[in-house]
């Protein structure tokens, strides 16, 4: 048991030092390319997960205690039910832990943190900030911090977690529709918003491909 922890601990280090992290990827005013993308050498690539767990949901999140536990589990379930797959599962948790901490790399893996703060205005109109943590090469993701603004969480909580989720789940910004959770600007999204078909076809794609890559990596 101790050698299979040594060996994990040997292999996480060796992971995170082909780790980049990135900042606020996702909040910029593009519009539709579907996934978000990472320019890789001369290539652009769709962002992916590095793989699955290997039982239950895609993506683990985790909230810290500013974040209304009702309102992550409605954002949470938005993104379930339009895929048809708990691609999401998560809580308010006592545990969480913030970006930049390297320590939990193994515990991190497929984890989305969501932490509430007073953003400046230029973060709020997406909603806060998302940081993907991946692996240079590939653009495979591996953990994904999201920051939630203290001032959406009081006026529309519902949105932006669902938003933000959307960018954690790797999709990028959608202006062509005036009911998409994906529009650039919370400030434009309706209350009876909806998860696009497309969007979610997508995310049906990207959950296939990373139970492939769990099955042949057993
Ligand atoms: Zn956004």
């Amino acid at each position: 048991m101790i050698l299979i922890s040594l060996i994990a601990l040997v292999a996480s280090l060796a992971l995170l030092s082909s780790v980049m992290l990135i900042y606020g990827v996702v909040c910029g005013k593009e519009m539709d390319n579907g996934l978000a993308q990472k320019q890789l050498d001369s290539a652009i690539v769709d962002m992916t997960p590095a793989s699955a767990p290997k039982n239950g949901a895609l993506w683990t999140v985790h909230a810290d205690k500013g974040v209304p536990p009702v309102e992550l589990a409605k954002a949470i379930a938005a993104w379930n039910v339009a895929v048809g797959d708990n691609i999401l599962a998560g809580s308010v948790n006592p545990d969480f832990f913030a970006a930049g901490d390297m320590e939990n790399a193994v515990y991190r893996l497929s984890t989305i943190a969501v932490s509430a703060a007073n953003l400046s205005p230029s973060k709020l109109e997406c909603g806060g900030t998302v940081t993907h943590a991946f692996r240079k090469g590939t653009a495979e993701v591996m953990w994904t911090d999201i920051v939630v603004g203290n001032e959406w969480l009081r006026s529309k909580p519902h949105i932006a977690l669902t938003h933000l989720l959307g960018h954690a789940l790797l999709l990028d910004h959608d202006d062509f529709h005036d009911t998409s959770i994906m529009r650039h600007s919370i400030y434009t999204i309706p209350l009876s918003f909806e998860v696009l078909k497309t969007d979610a076809q997508l995310l049906r794609n990207v959950w296939k491909q990373a139970k492939q890559k769990r099955r042949s990596s057993n």
